[in-house]
Order: structure tokens, then sequence, then C-alpha cells
């Protein structure tokens, strides 16, 4: 072979995710994009915020091409990490300096960054608690070290402290959190986080080691019920957070997120420059500048959530009603639902026969659930629920033959 190996198997083999997503691109073209129940995708349906095109088109009017669309320095435009670090401070109570901040495309090449600058030997570990971003593996393994994973809490979706206490060993740089979480919804409590925190400390102290948290807080904003989301890095000091505008801003396509290295992370400026540094390597040279300088005038605001929560009690309702086993998510615009058999997969195939479009956990290293993305048209949901009911009684009946 004339490539690297690794790298061809990852680029000819699509996530299952969108594997799933063009299957109903071309079943749409086939019978109709009426007839497909498309939930496969985490792409989000609210429109961004009027601030986002009103700032384009006010800084494209006034700003000069040349600074505007030009080169910012590597780790982002000084005044737009002021702007987000004081943002930061005022809602979390922190005392984030523009330097701790580095701007990154998105969340994906923000996790990327973090395991990169992490990794000091093939023996490194990153733990992901599961269910988890399938991509976190790709990530981690590309960076040189090892993923390893802790099985779901399925009762609550938070973590399994036994199970993690037994996967932590002299080798682990790293446990990734993801709350909201995607693919369950679920959002870690404050005593989920004391009990990380307490539980790392410890065992960074039994191994004579530095253990860091990276928190993947992409759906940050996207909550429901008035439940809050800690923030990590008040409860622990190596705390990396990883953050995304894609979600929040309705923004995945344009790339833009950052890293967050509190002050309270031990070697602080070193693992900034190992982030920057990683950044380097990978050919990254800056986040994209325009939507850089978008963000300052866009802090705090996000699409419309409320949209997203009456999504989620539309399907919740509909589901449950049908006889379906699933998980009221908290945050994030995603629903765990128990398969209707061990084999997720199949179950999936099966759904798929009535054009529903889910996708099993098992890449998300929780067998046995599906998740549906509920970022979609409330319509949709609706015209679905027949075809969920099919899917039920075809399952009440093969149990009774
Ligand atoms: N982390 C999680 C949990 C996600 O769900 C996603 C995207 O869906 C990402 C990271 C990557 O996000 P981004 O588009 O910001 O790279």
């Amino acid at each position: 072979m004339t490539v690297n190996e690794e790298m061809y198997r990852l680029g000819s083999q699509r996530s299952a995710i969108r594997e799933l997503f063009e299957y109903g691109k071309g079943r749409a073209a086939e019978i109709g994009a009426e007839n497909v129940y498309d939930f496969s995708l985490g792409n989000p349906t609210v429109p961004a915020p009027e601030c986002v095109n009103e700032t384009i088109r006010e800084l494209t009017e006034t700003t000069d091409s040349v600074s505007l669309h030009g080169y910012t320095s590597a780790q982002g435009d000084e005044a737009v990490r002021q702007a987000i670090a004081d943002y930061i401070n005022r809602r979390d109570g922190m005392s984030v300096a523009a330097d701790d901040l580095y701007m990154t495309m998105g969340a994906a090449a923000a996790l990327s960054l973090c395991f990169r600058a992490l990794t000091v030997s093939r023996e490194d570990e990153f733990i992901a608690v599961a269910p988890f971003f399938p991509e976190y593996r790709v990530f981690v393994e590309a960076a040189g070290a090892k993923s390893v994973v802790v099985p779901a809490d399925t009762g609550s979706f938070q973590i399994d402290f036994e199970e993690l206490k037994k996967r932590i060993g002299p080798h682990t740089r790293g446990v990734i959190i993801n709350s909201p979480n995607n693919p369950s919804g679920a959002v870690y409590t404050e005593e989920t986080v004391r009990r990380l925190a307490s539980l790392l400390r410890e065992k960074s102290a039994e191994y004579q080691t530095r253990i860091f948290i990276i928190a993947d807080e992409p759906y940050r904003e996207i909550v429901y019920d008035g439940v809050s989301v800690p923030s990590v890095p008040k409860y622990y000091d190596n705390t990396l957070v990883c953050y995304s505008y894609s979600k929040s801003l309705s923004l995945p396509g344009e790339r833009i997120g950052y890293v967050l290295v509190p002050q309270s992370v031990t070697e602080n400026r070193a693992v900034y420059a190992a982030i920057a540094g990683a950044g380097r390597a990978l050919g990254y040279v800056c986040a994209p500048s325009l939507f850089q300088r978008v963000l300052v005038r866009c802090m705090g605001q996000t699409g419309d959530v409320e949209q997203y929560k009456r999504n989620r009690d539309l399907l919740y309702a509909g589901l449950t009603k049908i006889g379906y086993e699933c998980f009221l998510p908290q945050g994030a615009f995603y629903m765990f639902v128990k398969a209707l058999e061990p084999d997720a997969d199949a179950f999936c195939e099966q759904a798929r026969k009535e054009e529903l479009l889910i996708v099993p956990g098992t890449g998300f290293g929780c067998p046995g659930y599906v998740r549906i993305s509920y970022c979609v048209d409330a319509d949709m949901i609706s015209r679905s629920f027949p075809a969920f009911e099919r899917l039920y009684k075809k399952y009440c009946a093969e149990e009774h033959s």
C-alpha cells in the first residue's frame, strides 16, 4: 500500500451515522423525503440567532476585507479571547485570562489538540465514559494513545464509579466527559462532578501522576427544565474544557470553538504551549477569522432552545405512549431509547424497514440502545409515530408467536 493504512481505513469507512444519513438521502430521492424519517444527524435545525447574520453583514460592510479575512494569531485574536474570558468569568465566577484560551475549529479540533498535547507515550490512556461521542476513539488513537471505555450506567446515565475506578491505572492521562451528553441527553449533577474530582485526586496521588479531565461541552447551553451544568474546573484543577459554537449558535459548518486551559492546571503555560504546538503540527494555522469576530457580538446568545424542548416533549410523549423505554433527556438534542432486542444494530435494521433512520448505541459504547436525534422538524416527529408503532407491534407479535 502506498498510503498510510490507518488513514486509508479512516477515510474509506464512513462513520455509522454518516452512512445512515447518506442512505436517507438516497431513500428520500426514491420514495420522497416526506416518507423517510431521518433521525440520524446532530445537525442543529434552529436557525443561528439573528445577531450572527447581522454581525456578518455589519463586519463585511464596515471592516476592511484584508484585515477581516486575514490570518489571526495562531491562538486566536486577542480581543476575541478576552471577550470569551470575560463572559466565562461573569457566568461562572472564574478568573480566566485571554491567554488561557486557544481558538479552534470546533470541539473536534479542540479535543484532538488536547489528546496530542497530553500524550507522552504509546502506553498513555484516555478513558471515555459510555455512552460517548464515537470520534473520541479516532482522535485519541490518532494522537498515539489508547482509548479505554467505562461501560454506561444505564439507570441514570451518570458515571458508574465502580467501573471507572477499575480502569484508572498508572497510564491514565485523562478522563473524557461530555455533559450535556451525546447520545443520552444526561447532564452530570454537581454530585457526579464532585465524586469524579475526588476519585481523580485520589488516583493521581496513588500513582504519582497527573490525570486530566477533558470536559467536552458543545451542548452546555442546550438544557431544559432549569437544569444547570456544573463548571468542571471549579471542582477539579487539571481540567481542560473543549467548547464549540456548533450547537449553541447553530454554526456547525463554520468550525469555531476553543480550548480553555484554566490557570488551576498544573504547568498551565506548558500545557497551553503544547496545545499550540499540536495546532501547528496539524497545520491548523488559526481558527476562521470572520467567525472569531462574530462571536464577540454574540456572546451568551443561543438559537431557540425552546424549539428543541418542544421536540423533546413531543418525541418522549409519543414514544413512551407506544411503549418504548426512553431516558428523558435533560440537555442536548438526542433521545436514548432501549432497543426492543439486545442487538441494537439488528433493531435499527428493522427500523429502517419502516423508513425510520435511527443510530445503534453500539458505536457510542452502549449496546442495546438507540439514539434518536430530535433536532429535526416537529412535523416529521409527529408523522413518524405510526412507523414507530408498527415497529413496536412487530416485536410484540414476535414475542407472542
Ligand atoms: N463532541 C460531541 C459530544 C459532539 O456531539 C460533537 C458533534 O456533534 C463534537 C464534539 C464535535 O463538534 P464540532 O462540530 O464543534 O467539532
